[in-house]
């Protein structure tokens, strides 16, 4: 990218907290509770998410739990496919696609995975909630904090603190069910009989997520999450980003509700205060994109319901892009974007495919090393291996094993290993062929394993086999 093409992004350090100390202590934020299109829109996504993470360890596919992801055993079932270590790099490239896709989002959108989907932000909105519900409104919070401890605060407090429990249990609960069946996990909590370790990474998650969206909240966003800090890297002038617009807004004044700003020299920013007071990161938008903006748009719900009561156009802060607030266009099919999005579909591609062509079988073929090979009585050559098959399926198999790349061989040994369900077995046995003449000391030969049930489940795996000159 040009440097043309990147936008300025600020950080709202204030000038006493650089001065005075690095590590200033936490102002807490009383964000104000607000109504509108952006806040319903983010409950609409939060939802499904909260109800997907909640309800997908209940969920049962082929008399198991559908997502499970089995440490112990090194086994991750995942609707009805079980995932072994050996698919790691399966796993690996998941992952990548999903980072690439994240910052493919980031190019077109800005921060719309901090505002709307991400945990941080979705169980903040949770915890913000529950608070409201005990102790009130913005108001009536910084009230409460500046009282005198009562009867009445002990109680808000207590029932404040005792919901987050609830909530940040249920979440560490949940989190360890897809490591551990949670059928299991949550009577054996509830009778205090459960082991060691599923106990303790419960608590530890418990904490993790009452700490994180009960005190620490923007603190995550702001100086813990890397992607903050880099995701302006993705930013261009085309990017939406949410903006107040300034050629609009200033000079900002407070006015009647009747008078003409333009008469008293004023732009159309009230400075009411409210866009700050929303803000779950406590920054003023009006000084300009700042990393510790997380897109979320309730500045944007906030000013509008001020533009609405005070009758002038809305979106005074909106969704816009640099070029769109220069008076331009949103260019919305940009070469960047094109780029990212031809990638995207090529690595879900090869993902795909990798995923529909996986051979849910794994063999490894390991010749004798003590004895390079044995003459028999007969005249013949004797080979040792030792193959180690896992049936990486949710059935039984049991396959046919044979050999190509020798003539007149005899396979001495299990022929037609019997395989359980996600189990593995060695196997030890003798190929025996004629001495015959042969340039070489070592000849390529293949291992065909084919499961006897389901021709498609099939290996084919080299090795050699070693004769005398
Ligand atoms: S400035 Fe607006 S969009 Fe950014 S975090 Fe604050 S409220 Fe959300
Ligand atoms: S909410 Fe709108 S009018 Fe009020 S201070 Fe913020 S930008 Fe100005």
């Amino acid at each position: 990218m040009n440097d043309d093409q990147r936008i300025d992004l600020t950080e709202a350090i204030p000038a006493e907290v650089a001065e005075v100390d690095l590590y200033q202590k936490r102002e807490k934020i009383y964000t104000r509770k607000i109504e509108g299109f952006f806040q319903r829109l983010r409950l609409y996504t939060g939802w499904p998410l909260l109800i997907g993470y909640f309800g997908l360890p209940w969920l049962e596919w082929g008399g198991r739990q559908a997502i499970l992801f089995d440490l112990p055993a090194r086994k991750f079932h995942i609707l009805g496919m079980t995932f072994w270590p050996q698919d790691f790099s399966l796993l690996a490239f998941l992952l990548i696609i999903a980072a690439y896709a994240l910052f493919a989002v980031t190019v077109v959108a800005g921060r719309v995975w901090c505002g709307y989907t991400c945990p941080q932000t979705v169980w903040t909105a949770i915890f913000m909630y529950l608070e409201q519900r005990f102790e009130g409104s913005r108001n009536q919070r910084i009230k409460l904090d500046k009282a005198p401890w009562s009867i009445e605060k002990v109680w808000r407090k207590g029932m404040k603190h005792s919901s987050w429990m609830v909530v940040a249990f249920m979440t560490g609960m949940t989190f360890v069910g897809y490591f551990y069946p949670i059928k299991q996990l949550v009577p054996e909590l509830a009778t205090f009989s459960t082991g060691f370790w599923q106990a303790a990474w419960t608590v530890f998650f418990t904490l993790a997520t009452y700490i994180n969206a009960g005190w620490m909240r923007e603190q995550v966003c702001k100086y813990m999450c890397p992607y903050a800090r880099f995701q302006s890297v993705m930013f261009d002038k085309d990017t939406l980003i949410v903006s107040y617009n300034h050629a609009r807004g200033e000079p900002r004044g407070s006015r009647k509700h009747d008078a003409d700003p333009k008469e008293l020299g004023l732009g159309e920013c009230i400075d009411c205060q409210l866009c700050v007071q929303v803000c779950p990161t406590g920054i003023d938008i009006r000084e300009g994109l700042q990393y510790e903006c997380i897109g979320c748009a309730l500045c944007i719900d906030a000013c509008n319901s001020i533009m609405d009561k005070m009758q002038y156009p809305r979106d005074l802060i909106s969704y816009t892009s640099e070029h769109e607030l220069a008076g331009g266009k949103m260019h919305w099919f940009r070469p960047r974007i094109l780029g990212y999005a031809a990638m995207l579909c090529i690595m879900m591609s090869v993902f795909a495919y990798n995923l529909i062509n996986r051979v849910p079988l794994e063999l490894t073929v390991m010749r004798d090393r003590g004895d390079l090979y044995v003459q028999t009585n007969d005249g013949r050559i004797e080979n040792i291996y030792t193959l180690h098959i896992v049936n990486m399926t949710d059935q039984q198999h049991r396959y046919l094993l044979s050999v190509e790349g020798l003539d007149d061989v005899l396979i001495m040994g299990n022929r037609e290993p019997l395989v359980p369900a996600g189990e593995d077995l060695t196997v030890s046995l003798r190929l025996n062929a004629p001495s015959g003449a042969s340039a070489t000391a070592s000849s390529p030969i293949h291992f065909n394993l084919t499961a006897e049930d389901n021709p498609q489940l099939s290996v084919r795996i080299e090795s050699r086999f070693m004769r005398p000159l």
